[in-house]
């Protein structure tokens, strides 16, 4: 039984990277005509509400989105993922959250197509009527995310970008990601990847990069620790995004972005970021 429910972390430090590079990603597609699919294994409810019972009791996007939301002095790429978040919130007040099916769907072309996994049910349910109106570029499935994903690789149009977005509340989702990763580049070894991990005390999370960094040869690493982990060992202190088969560009856009997400999101002098790509590494 399934419990997380991404209404009471929408916004927050994780989700702002997280869909920071998702924007990048589907953009860089979108720059070759050829069309391509966007597959969401972990797709949440597509849209939350900030003021809701759920993201209120926590107010996580506080310390994430919000922080954001006045700034004038913003980098292009992070300007852009906020165009995105205020095409949500129409009168000029933060009080909606897109969540990553909205992020992809925005950048789509009318030849692109998106495919969404959620297995919660209530989620599912949500998201199916987010997504309503959305026609056949559309096709939301209430499944598994990792078994659907083996049955929608390869795209028809040998392009796409696969978004695997697990809330790791059950510890199997560790090891789950890696066998997802390594059969899905068997399936699809053009594809783009993008995981998301939570940085917190635990072994699996901290072990995790070293292992997808194993799973292939060509990957971009992007983390964001916004505080110093807690001494009780309570909570996420940080997230990361492991992108496989990256476009050339994302490494020099994030240098520019993650010196600035750390100083606005950071919350004490533990916050920091790392960045570093396969070519790089070993240097
Ligand atoms: N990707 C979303 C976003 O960025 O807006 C957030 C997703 S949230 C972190 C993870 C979601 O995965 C939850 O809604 C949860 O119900 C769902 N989930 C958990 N296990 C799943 C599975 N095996 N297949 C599909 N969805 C699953």
């Amino acid at each position: 039984m399934l419990s997380y429910r991404h209404a009471f972390h929408a916004g927050n430090h994780a989700d702002v990277l997280k869909h920071l590079v998702l924007v990048q990603l589907t953009q860089y597609l979108g720059q070759k005509e050829k069309p391509f699919w966007v597959v969401d294994t972990h797709a949440g409810a597509g849209a939350y509400a900030l003021d809701s019972a759920q993201a209120g009791k926590l107010q996580e996007y506080r310390d994430g989105v919000a922080r954001l939301w006045e700034r004038k002095d913003l980098p292009p790429a992070l300007a852009e993922y906020l165009a995105f978040v205020r095409r949500m919130n129409p009168t000029g007040g933060l009080k909606a959250y897109p969540g990553s099916p909205f992020f992809a769907l925005w950048t789509l072309r009318e030849q692109d197509r998106l495919r969404l996994f959620e297995l919660h049910s209530k989620d599912a349910r949500l998201l199916a009527g987010n997504f309503e109106s959305a026609g056949k570029q559309v096709i939301v499935a209430p499944a598994d995310g990792f078994a659907g994903l083996k049955a929608v690789l390869p795209p028809p149009t040998r392009r796409g970008l696969v978004l695997i977005d697990p809330s790791y509340e059950e510890k199997q989702d560790y090891d789950r990601v890696i066998r997802a990763l390594k059969d899905a580049l068997e399936r699809f070894s053009g594809g783009v990847y993008a995981l998301w991990y939570p940085q917190l005390t635990r072994i699996e999370s901290h072990e995790l990069p070293a292992r997808l960094k194993r799973v292939s040869d060509k990957w971009l690493h992007v983390a964001l620790r916004v505080r110093t982990p807690a001494k009780d060992g309570f909570g996420m202190h940080g997230s990361g995004m492991f992108v496989i088969n990256p476009p050339w560009t994302l490494h020099e856009t994030l240098a520019e972005v993650m010196p600035y997400l750390v100083s606005v999101l950071g919350t004490d002098a533990g916050a920091g970021y790392v960045l570093e790509r396969s070519e790089d590494a070993g240097k």
